[in-house]
């Protein structure tokens, strides 16, 4: 990555951490699921909207460092519009580009914009304040998953 597209990721960050995307309560809520990441200090409530299998709405409240603020302003973002299966894959791409296997995370291909996360991973303690929103929205996934099969 050159030193122009590494400075306009950043920026990318800097721009949803300071002005995040969906923080607010929404009027309609399907999943609500509080995430915590005790290591920095991060908090999220997540909110999300399902009709038909499909989220229509995503947001969040809650207080936390710059990466977990854009972090999850970037994923409401990214999920709203999106199948339940289509979140739950992008999720793993995400999760894949932060983490991989044996330590050799992906590039972030087939995660768009959130690739800007990419560089999270040469920071191990930062990973947590990215993934964050991300386990927020499995856990309300796998809990939508929960909720049909008891209905
Ligand atoms: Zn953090």
């Amino acid at each position: 990555m050159n030193t122009d597209v590494r400075e306009l990721y950043q920026e990318v960050l800097l721009d949803h951490g300071k002005r995040p995307r969906n923080r607010r309560r929404p009027d309609r809520v399907d999943r609500r699921i509080e995430g915590d990441n005790p290591l920095c200090g991060d908090n999220i409530t997540l909110y999300l909207a399902v009709e038909d299998g499909v989220i229509s709405d995503a947001s969040f409240e809650g207080e936390g460092c710059a990466i977990s603020t854009a972090s999850a302003s970037m994923m409401t973002e990214a999920v709203k519009g999106k199948s339940v299966d289509e979140a739950a894959a992008l999720h793993d791409s995400f999760h894949r580009m932060l983490t991989g296997v044996n330590g050799n995370g992906s590039n972030g291909n087939g995660t768009g914009k959130l690739a800007v996360f990419a560089g999270v991973r040469e920071y191990p303690v930062r990973v947590k304040c990215a993934t964050l929103a991300w386990h927020s929205l499995k856990a309300a996934l796998d809990s939508d998953r929960s909720n049909v099969s008891k209905e």
